[in-house]
């Protein structure tokens, strides 16, 4: 497979007793990896290998098999278990034979050093026949290079990380075209790992472009990588990707160049000249607190109110009696009431609340989790549940996520989702959601 439409496929092999037995840290794969990754290669996997004939033929075709170039380190010095080139000459089906130019510069440098040459050093000049002989500026094996019938190529580098490094940026610059990589992150609020993986089942994977999916605490993150010959193509093709996400998500994709959801809230706030306040019950300030840490939330965060007692929702947001005694504070009636009380004492054009069970204490009939929120405008109030999975701070946690990203729902025109099930978080907004 050629590399121009930007998947060329490394896989990385390491020979050597000392790297299988732990004596040595398998420092080469590392640097390999970076290398061809920064030229945006993929490197579909690494493997490491003792001495050994069989294991080291075996690796190399289940490294074929994944791959356009396999590069090894190691095992190709004079002693009698460097045996890496004759596990090449196995694979390849092609007989060892010698380089005379090497075999004579190896000489030369015994008639140099005034001594005999093991016959043993001659195996550094064996090469599997048609193979090509990589110098070793810094050592005596030189490396090989061999091309395979279909297209597929093979790199033999010598062990030692400072004879080896300085070849492998020649193969890497051979092989690995400098490619532009455009990476996105794209995060996703409402919607399950699984849900999207299943919608976006045909999207998702490892080719060009590629998308993954990274499932966060309180969110989901979609890894989009697109390479091409020129930026302009990667961002093309990363665009059609992003695209199709969107179409398929709607309003659940909220972002795709890095924001986090409180940058996203509080840009569409201020585009808008608009503002929000909260009521916060179990949350007890983290969506205030969040939104504050971007820069320009002056301009759009009002305030917010702690109302974790009773008592606390009826004096400061005017929740009445009636609504306690006969609903509870974990309901959306005080939802609503709680939204109301700080859109109107703050005087913001939003009021946003959270009432719920963060635990290990719940209601009779409502488990941990249970969360009521009101979104209060100039419209009216809707009030929303969800049932958050989780221990206490992560059911506060989730609260404070689904309480900001209600106001960049509100605020941007998209559906409020009532009970939070997937169907309902893709949705587009067709008519404003209002009435108490
Ligand atoms: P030599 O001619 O030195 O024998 P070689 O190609 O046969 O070179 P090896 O015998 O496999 O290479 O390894 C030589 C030395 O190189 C090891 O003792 C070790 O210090 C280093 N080395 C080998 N493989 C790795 C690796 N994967 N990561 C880091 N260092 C390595
Ligand atoms: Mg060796």
């Amino acid at each position: 497979m050629q590399a121009g439409a930007g998947s060329l496929r490394v896989s990385i092999l390491s020979v050597g007793s000392e790297v299988t037995s732990g004596d040595i840290l398998d420092t080469n794969a590392r640097d390999l990896a970076r290398m061809f990754s920064e030229r945006a290669a993929r490197v579909t996997g690494h493997r490491a290998v003792p001495d050994d004939l069989e294991a080291i033929a075996a690796a190399l075709r289940a490294a074929l098999a994944e791959a356009d170039v396999v590069v090894v380190s190691g095992g190709l010095g004079p002693t009698a278990d460097d045996i890496t080139r004759d596990a090449l000459a196995l694979v390849a089906g092609r007989p060892l034979v010698t380089d005379e130019a090497v075999a004579d510069s190896l000489r030369a440098r015994y008639v140099q050093l005034g001594r005999p040459m093991p016959e043993e050093n001659l195996r550094q000049a064996r090469l599997p026949q048609g193979a090509e002989i990589l110098p070793n500026p810094f050592g005596t094996a030189p490396g090989i290079a061999l091309a395979l019938p279909g297209g597929q190529r093979v790199f033999l580098l010598p062990g030692p990380p400072r004879e080896m490094l300085p070849m492998a940026e020649r193969v890497v610059e051979r092989v690995a075209p400098d490619l532009a990589a455009v990476r996105r992150t794209l995060r996703v609020h409402g919607l399950g790992e699984s849900q999207i993986d299943e919608w976006l089942a045909d999207l998702m994977g490892d080719g060009n472009p590629s998308l993954r999916p990274y499932a966060k605490e309180v969110e989901v993150h979609l890894h989009l990588t697109a390479r091409a010959a020129r930026r302009e193509e990667a961002e093309a093709m990363a665009d059609a990707v992003e695209e199709e996400v969107r179409r398929r998500l709607g309003p659940a994709l909220y972002a795709t160049r890095g924001e986090s959801l409180e940058e996203v809230a509080v840009r569409a706030l201020s585009e808008r000249g608009e503002s929000v306040a909260f009521a916060e019950s179990l949350t007890a300030g983290m969506a205030s607190a969040r939104l504050a840490r971007v820069p320009g939330a002056s301009a759009v965060l009002k305030g917010g109110v702690v109302a974790y007692s009773d008592e606390a929702k009826r004096s400061l947001l005017g929740v009445g009696h009636d609504t306690l005694a006969q609903e509870g504070a974990v309901s959306a009636r005080c939802a609503a009431e709680m939204a109301e009380g700080a859109r109107d004492r703050l005087a913001a054009t939003y009021g946003v609340s959270m009432t719920g069970w963060a635990g290990p204490a719940h209601g009779d009939t409502q488990p941990v989790g249970t969360v009521y929120y009101g979104v209060a405008g100039p419209d009216g109030v809707v009030a929303v549940v969800r049932h958050h999975l989780g221990q206490r701070d992560q059911v506060r946690r989730h609260a404070a996520q689904t309480a900001i990203d209600l106001v960049r729902r509100r605020c941007l025109g998209h559906y409020l989702p009532p009970t939070g099930r997937p169907e309902e978080a893709v949705r587009a907004a067709t008519r404003r959601q209002g009435g108490a």
